[in-house]
């Protein structure tokens, strides 16, 4: 039966929905493995340069420090801001993401003795504060650093979340503020990493290959039963 979770009453049947809906994308696509990278330094890296462009272009750009052998914090240091903008330019923005990387280095550096283990170390609450601090880290890819980086409970909000949640009518609007679509998670959810890291992960990959933003592909979607866009009939 189609459910309308804004008409829900209470906060049981909400967190009854949102695990049918984790349950249903695990089932269908399989755990997903996330965060793709090869050492918590090269997580924290990607996430930064991973605003506002593709995956593909991050793995483009990672893949050149790399190569340069500057993937660590004295790797990125000591290079010429020139030379860092040039072998991210992939990721686009290359000249202001030189700069954020090498402030957050500097950052590292200079208050974590160079050892990010220590930053994670902190509580979640103040891992956040610490992190949105920084020039250029905003929601999302704080968020995303303590969830894959810190191995810490806390739910990602992205543009795919958005769209998914408000097609199955858990928001009102693409536009729902961030935080108030992270409590709605967080609050009905048991704070669990390995959840949390799936329940993104998962929630990316099936926006990319079906609910996409111009035509969702609803035809056999493990979530049709759920879904207030197509039982709308607006496919
Ligand atoms: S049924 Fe269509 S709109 Fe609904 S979640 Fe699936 S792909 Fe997206």
């Amino acid at each position: 039966m189609k459910q309308d979770i804004t008409k829900l009453a209470s906060s049981n049947d909400i967190s009854q929905f949102l695990y049918n809906i984790y349950n249903k994308l695990y089932e269908f696509w399989g755990p997903q493995h996330w965060w793709p990278a090869e050492t918590k330094f090269e997580m924290v890296i990607g996430a930064i340069l991973a605003q506002n462009i593709s995956w593909n272009s991050v793995e483009k750009a990672i893949c050149n420090l790399k190569r340069a052998n500057i993937l660590s914090i004295e790797g990125i240091l000591q290079t010429s801001d020139e030379k860092l903008s040039e072998l991210i330019k992939p990721a686009g923005y290359y000249n202001q993401k030189a700069k954020r990387l090498k402030e957050f280095c500097n950052f590292l550096k200079r208050e974590f003795n160079s050892d990010l283990e220590k930053l994670f170390a902190l509580d979640i609450s103040s891992l956040r504060q610490v992190l949105l601090s920084q020039k250029g880290i905003g929601f999302e890819t704080a968020d995303s650093i303590i969830l894959y980086g810190a191995e810490k409970p806390i739910f990602v909000v992205d543009s795919y979340t958005k769209r998914l949640f408000y097609r199955l009518g858990l928001i009102e609007s693409e536009k729902a503020k961030y935080e108030d679509i992270q409590n709605l998670v967080m609050q009905n959810l048991e704070l669990d990493t390995y959840i949390f890291n799936e329940f993104h992960a998962l929630i990316v990959k099936h926006c990319k290959e079906r609910c996409k933003s111009k035509k969702p592909m609803c035809k056999n979607c493990c979530l049709s039963a759920f879904c207030i866009y197509l039982s709308h009939g607006q496919n």
